[in-house]
């Protein structure tokens, strides 16, 4: 442990911690409760794995003002070092107050953060001390907390003063590292309790950290070609949601199908379907999207052809299902529409389960086949089925669990090329049981995952396709190439 009393020494040490890309700090006052308070020692260890304080310095700074000075303009003042102090407010106070710090983590304020009685699960400590803090929480015993209200302004400082001062810095780079380990911990508990909708586990298949995204910060997760609009994909789908939404509530869609369905002819059946979702979704749409945008008018045509394909297949699906169902169930029965937020335990076979909430958007049933219908707006050429075999395999378990609806096979549509993947019960099947219950596991790994820890979610195994039209590329550039390189260091 050098302790250093000399100038020359004094600066030469502040240069080389000049360097450093983190410092735990502590200071020393003499008369620190009388009216001319007066800094002693500056305490720094560079060396988060010493524990005895044989890397620590002890700048002896009393009454030496302009190497106080050097001090802060060199470190304090300087953002690229973190300066970690316990009870900060204390420490800027002599070492160039909040304006000139730069970088400056309080480990006080992390443990009140950690304590807070809203949180699930605080953490308990007697007291918030530093001295407490590396006893119950870092196992450090014969910590003497006696030495800090001794004369600190008398010279020569005792040995049990200098080892007081130097053990101060050793015991915050120790306390700091398990704080930062419990706020990763508990923020990965947190994570642990909200549950994924299932189109979580199609994107997770298509590229984890996108999923990361996603599922983290709520950002947009719809690949999009450069010439392709976002807000004409997220219409498509507002949309056709709608339709079914208004072919539910609207009686004068049942009234279509009254006849007896021999004498239902598909082709006026559709034109008088296109005719009302017309009038009742997308003119109100389009009058009020030409308002605020009136260059989208070629879009929303394009969009309305797009959508009359979509009418003409529901159309005939649901005059198919007639067959099976009265006139005023057939829509019903056909759209899979459920209420927000009903929750579905998925079993796994470690004996666990896992939570998934209902989202589904365009999901309809065929009674003659047991197929699923899901109908998509890609803007992209997929570059791996299993993705939306996955989705489509959660699906079925649901119908099968919660409807008892029984799924022989499963067509998966793309607009706005129209474009079909169908795929057996079999598949499906197997899905749910291997695939499945890994891919959650690996799930909650990665939405678990924090800046200090090693193994980020990976990148998507076809980044030549799906990188460049990844609404979050930038993002995933600075974010993890930054991220992992900080939590290196720590
Ligand atoms: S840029 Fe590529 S790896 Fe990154 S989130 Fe997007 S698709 Fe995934």
């Amino acid at each position: 442990m050098p302790y250093l009393t000399e100038a020359a020494k004094i600066l030469a040490t502040i240069t080389k911690f000049a360097s450093a890309k983190i410092i735990w700090a502590d200071t020393e006052v003499a008369g620190w409760d009388s009216p001319k308070p007066r800094l002693s020692l500056i305490q720094i260890l560079s060396e988060p794995t010493d524990i005895n304080g044989d890397c620590a310095y002890i700048l002896d700074v009393l009454d030496q003002p302009e190497l106080v000075t050097a001090f802060v303009k060199q470190i304090m003042a300087n953002p690229n070092i973190e300066k970690v102090f316990h009870y900060a407010k204390c420490d800027l106070h002599y070492l160039g107050g909040k304006k000139q710090a730069k970088n400056v983590t309080c480990t006080f304020n992390l443990v009140k953060k950690l304590t807070q009685k809203k949180r699930r699960n605080p953490l308990k400590v007697s007291n918030k001390k530093l001295k407490t803090l590396a006893v119950e929480l870092c196992q450090f015993s014969s910590v003497d907390a006696e030495e800090q209200t001794s004369d600190w302004g008398q010279r020569p400082l005792t040995e049990k003063q200098l080892h007081y001062a130097k053990m101060d810095t050793v015991y915050l780079a120790h306390v700091h590292r398990r704080l930062l380990e419990l706020t990763a911990l508990r923020k990965v508990e947190k994570f642990q309790h909200i549950p994924f909708i299932v189109t979580h586990v199609r994107v997770a298949l298509e590229c984890p950290r996108l999923f990361y995204f996603g599922y983290r910060f709520r950002k947009k997760t719809m690949f999009l070609q450069s010439n392709q609009s976002a807000d004409i994909s997220s219409a498509f789908n507002d949309l056709s949601e709608q339709f079914i939404n208004i072919a539910q509530q609207e009686s004068q869609f049942s009234t279509l199908f009254e006849l007896p369905f021999e004498q239902l002819q598909e082709e006026q059946v559709t034109a008088q379907i296109q005719e009302l979702f017309y009038k009742f979704a997308f003119f109100p749409y389009w009058q009020t999207a030409i308002q605020t945008n009136p260059d989208q008018v070629q879009a929303l045509s394009q969009l309305w052809q797009e959508l009359t394909v979509l009418i003409q297949r529901w159309t005939k699906l649901l005059l198919s299902n007639r067959r099976y169902c009265s006139a005023q169930e057939v829509i019903s029965k056909t759209f899979i529409v459920h209420e927000p937020g009903v929750e579905y335990n998925f079993p796994l076979a470690n004996g666990k389960q896992e939570l998934l909430t209902r989202r589904w958007d365009n999901l309809a049933y065929d009674f003659k086949n047991h197929s699923l219908h899901v109908v998509e707006y890609k803007t992209y050429e997929l570059p791996d089925k299993s993705a939306q075999l996955a989705q489509l395999a959660l699906y079925s378990y649901i119908l099968r669990e919660k409807l008892g609806l029984a799924v022989d096979w499963a067509v998966y549509t793309m607009v706005p090329q129209w474009q079909e993947l169908t795929f057996s019960g079999h598949q499906l099947e197997q899905t749910l049981h291997q695939l499945i219950p890994k891919k959650f596991q690996q799930m909650r790994q990665w939405v678990g995952w924090e800046h200090s820890q090693p193994n980020p979610p990976p990148l998507t195994s076809h980044t030549e396709i799906l990188c460049d039209i990844c609404p979050q590329r930038q993002k995933c550039q600075t974010f993890f190439a930054v991220e992992v390189e900080k939590g290196m260091r720590k």
